[in-house]
């Protein structure tokens, strides 16, 4: 061992101060090895580092004094309990510090000594600190608890902040010299990122604020810059090691698919098609998302490169998340294609076994040019004969890694997967990373403003006969229904929507036509409400959420959300975007009590914005990123240290320069790269099998 630079990586229980029982303990906090504590980040810190005179104490508040120990002595209290006290002066004045059931204090301390103690002051008869936190002052060591900015760390049973400083302090004495820096010279003089040893250091122990933040914007900058290089080395993986489809292009093409059209086509609309077409006539496959709010217009979008695919001779897919929205989009797309000569099919599980199998041959044999369905559907048992673009509409649902097997089906198809999600610029980058993206941006022209109004429940009548009003006036109208909770029992939407359905078409409407629709009713019948609905049959359909994705009645011109305190603000956003379709003005009505402050941070919004964008911002910013994509599967990377939405920043610097490294030496050949594969195991052993670092 003589001469051998220790191992950060060696196992925690060899660190001065851990032994086999502590180390278990520490492994509650995922910490086995030295690295794993040098890389174990404080949860905040207290600054801790300027005295105070007694003099000037406040009591109430925390405070670090300077002094030497005057007296000390134990006592036992009436109760019995174990008392142990000393007086602190220093030039100023005197302060008690108290502890109890500490006896072994007494042998600690020693008159004369000079130490520095922090906690809350209280006064009683004196002043006083009750279980300060102490050291004792050594000239050649430096301060840990006191006197300094100080880490509070996350703990766990039986350890506690004094023993964990200690820990790291000594992991940093003994292995910070020997941790590898792993950002490339260039790229951290570029950025001014501080080396790794001085990151580590001032993470845990900062100098001062200015160094901490230094150190912090270094580690996050590493982590980012990993992940970002996954990515890049995915998309480089798919642009350049995969050939595709090469679609050739026609002229004409886009101004006969106009004419299909009674509009037209947004500046938005045109750039994505624009897009979509010079990804499609490269061999590589195409990879891109469609961004765009509710009603924006990306299903004609997609439509269009439907066509194009087509007239290259080859077949489509279209993947919906629900059986309604593919219906949807069956009805829609072949009311356009279908008069030029293509067959468009539909499969979904509510089809005879006869009518399924026979709509799979067409498939197979090549007959059926478009195929709409839903996820699930279009992945069993479907063989195509010539696959050459895959549509996958998530609307705000995500699936990464469904994209991923898609390849391996067909050819290498060109995949574009449409959002209704505006996902922040942030996050795109993040989750989307390795996706090139168009966004539209303008909803179509003629769109009525949607008016969001915000009622407690006293309002409800005047709600009710503000829905009559617009039902006289020819227009129709929704009220939907979260699940929701009487005292002890959870009421599934589905039973409020029933509940209230009847005592609608019953008491309160019982002139007007009323349906109901909820998830549990059988396909076909869901379909017959919606056809109902949609020919004007039905004046007000009560349902649950789902009507939420890509229900189009544009003559829908009110929305009534009933305790609407339940539901998220995207949420709320996909509902509202059901209206607002059909030219009339159009009225939200959240009814509810938003009885926390998140509840009416979210009403507020929504009565003040209709931009999806701003949605999306402020309820990633309300959630987090790991609630706002509802669960962890989602392709959302697990982050340590940053934090997308605190350290964008960082994040846009560290992924042009992890897209520059890659496209610069993509196999990592320049020795001062050559750390980077190893990162990239190191980071996504097991996980990333997407990536093929070679
Ligand atoms: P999305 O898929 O983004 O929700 P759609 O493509 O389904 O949006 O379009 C929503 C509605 O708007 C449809 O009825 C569609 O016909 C209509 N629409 C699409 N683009 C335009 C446009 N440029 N001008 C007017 N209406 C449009
Ligand atoms: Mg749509």
């Amino acid at each position: 061992m003589q001469g051998k630079k220790p191992d950060p990586k060696v196992d925690i229980r060899y660190l001065k101060g851990v032994g086999p029982k502590r180390a278990e303990i520490l492994k509650n906090l995922e910490i086995n090895t030295v690295e794993d504590i040098l890389y174990y980040l404080p949860r905040r810190y207290e600054d801790r580092s300027n005295f105070t005179f007694i003099k000037d104490l406040k009591v109430g508040e925390y405070q670090t004094v300077k002094g030497k120990v005057l007296t000390l002595g134990r006592h036992r209290t009436k109760r019995g309990i174990n008392l142990f006290q000393l007086a602190l002066g220093d030039k100023t004045g005197v302060i008690y510090c108290v502890w109890f059931n500490q006896p072994f204090l007494n042998k600690f301390f020693k008159t004369g000594q000079e130490i520095i103690i922090y906690g809350k002051v209280e006064k009683y008869a004196k002043l006083q600190i009750n279980h300060p936190e102490y050291e004792i002052v050594k000239e050649e060591r430096d301060s840990v608890n006191i006197g300094r900015i100080v880490p509070i760390y996350s703990l766990t049973q039986d350890v506690n902040q004094r023993y964990l400083r200690f820990l790291i302090h000594e992991a940093i004495a003994d292995f910070l010299s020997c941790l590898r820096e792993n950002l490339p010279t260039n790229i951290r003089a570029r950025r001014r990122l501080v080396d790794i040893r001085f990151a580590v250091r001032n993470i845990h122990f900062p100098a001062s604020f200015e160094n901490l933040d230094k150190a912090y914007k270094r580690l996050v900058f590493e982590e980012f810059f990993i992940l970002q290089l996954a990515l890049a080395l995915k998309k480089k993986d798919i642009k350049t090691d995969t050939r595709g489809i090469r679609h050739s292009l026609d002229a004409g093409l886009i101004n006969s698919f106009k004419k299909l059209f009674p509009f037209e086509l947004t500046q938005s609309q045109l750039k994505a098609i624009n897009e979509i077409e010079s990804d499609m006539a490269n061999p590589k496959p195409m990879n891109r998302l469609l961004e765009g709010d509710v009603g924006s217009g990306k299903t004609v979008v997609a439509t269009y490169a439907l066509l194009l695919t087509r007239e290259n001779g080859y077949q489509a897919a279209v993947m919906a998340p629900t059986e309604i929205l593919a219906r949807q989009h069956y009805i829609n797309i072949s009311e356009l294609l279908m008069p030029l000569g293509i067959n468009v099919r539909l499969l979904v599980s509510g089809l005879k076994p006869a009518k399924k199998d026979e709509i799979k041959n067409e498939i197979r044999k090549g007959d059926a040019d478009i195929v709409i369905g839903t996820h699930a559907l279009i992945w069993e048992g479907v063989d195509f004969k010539k696959l050459g673009l895959v549509v996958i509409d998530e609307q705000h649902k995500f699936g990464v890694t469904q994209r991923h097997i898609l390849r391996t089906k067909g050819e290498n198809p060109d995949v574009l997967v449409m959002t209704a999600t505006p996902i922040p610029r942030t996050l795109a980058l993040t989750v989307y990373g390795d996706l090139d993206i168009s966004v539209i941006k303008e909803l179509p022209k003629g769109r009525y403003p949607i008016t969001t109004y915000c009622f407690e429940e006293e309002k409800r009548q005047n709600v009710y006969l503000f829905i009559k009003e617009e039902i006289k006036k020819g227009r129709q109208a929704y009220i939907v229904y979260p699940r929701i909770w009487l005292r002890k029992d959870a009421t599934t939407a589905m039973k409020a929507a029933t509940h209230m359905y009847n005592k609608f078409q019953e008491e309160i409407f019982p002139d007007l036509q009323v349906g109901l629709i909820h998830g549990r009713l059988e396909a076909n019948k869901k379909d017959a409400i919606m056809k109902k609905f949609k020919d004007g049959k039905l004046d007000i359909l009560v349902s649950t959420t789902v009507i939420e994705v890509g229900i189009d009645v544009p003559n829908a011109s009110v929305m009534v959300v009933e305790n609407a305190e339940r539901f998220g603000l995207s949420q709320l956003h996909q509902l509202r975007g059901r209206i607002g379709r059909g030219g009339y003005p159009s009225y939200c009505i959240l009814l509810g009590n938003p009885g926390t402050e998140a509840a009416k941070k979210r009403f507020y919004t929504m009565s003040e914005t209709q931009d999806g964008f701003k949605v999306a911002e402020e309820d990633l910013e309300l959630r987090g990123p790991g609630e706002f994509f509802g669960t962890k599967q989602h392709g959302l990377p697990e982050l340590r240290f940053g934090n997308i939405l605190r350290d964008f920043e960082i994040m846009e610097q560290a992924r042009s320069e992890a897209f520059a490294l890659v496209k610069q030496d993509p196999y990592f050949r320049n020795p001062r790269n050559s750390f980077i594969k190893q990162a990239l195991r190191r980071r996504f052993s097991g996980k990333l099998d997407l990536v093929n670092v070679g």
